[in-house]
């Protein structure tokens, strides 16, 4: 009796086993339309005083592009985008910054004191590790016309153009852009 029970259960594996091999070679790809948005780190632990600039920043892109999204990094761990306060004018390294790539903002005091608002200054900076260059002078409805605008200018959110240049760098469709890695300066 035991014996027997034995043998029906190794044969039930077997034919599950079997089973299993052509059905999940059978199984299709995922279409590269659903792929994930590429997720980059960031690290803003040195830039104090512009933790809530940062995050402001941080959530205009992340909700107006599908294609790329800014998490925070563990502590202690590798981050894509190191973010520092610094008592200069603000500038960044010209992406696109990729996964594992390394790209830099710094946050700049000197702006502030000029008058220009922080929460713009950190998306704007932050737009320039995505891949956009500088539009000055331009319209305040331009994120990375920056200082141009003027200091009444508080504008965070880029335009429909800068949201599209973004997600053509990080579409999985998308011809990868080189990382350019120029630092770019904002002083005004
Ligand atoms: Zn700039």
């Amino acid at each position: 009796m035991l014996r027997k029970f034995r043998i029906g259960v190794l044969a039930g594996v077997a034919t599950v086993a079997l089973a299993s091999g052509p059905t999940a070679l059978a199984a299709p790809a995922p279409a590269p339309e659903a792929a994930a948005p590429t997720t980059l780190h960031y690290d803003a632990s040195q830039a104090p005083g512009w933790e809530d600039a940062v995050a402001a920043g941080v959530e205009q892109w992340n909700s107006n592009v599908d294609n790329v999204e800014l998490v925070p990094a563990e502590s202690g761990a590798d981050a894509e985008i190191t973010i520092v306060a610094t008592d200069g004018w603000p500038q960044a390294t010209l992406g696109p910054v990729q996964p594992g790539g390394s790209g830099t903002v710094e946050l700049g005091e000197e702006a502030v004191t000029e008058g220009h608002d922080k929460t713009r200054i950190a998306a704007h900076e932050i737009g320039h590790n995505l891949g956009l260059p500088d539009t000055k002078p331009g319209p305040c409805t331009q994120l990375m016309s920056g200082a141009s605008a003027g200091t009444d200018c508080k504008n965070a959110t880029p335009d429909e153009a800068e949201q599209s240049e973004v997600e053509g760098y990080y579409g999985s469709a998308a011809a990868r852009t080189p990382f350019d890695g120029r630092v770019l300066v904002d002083a005004s």
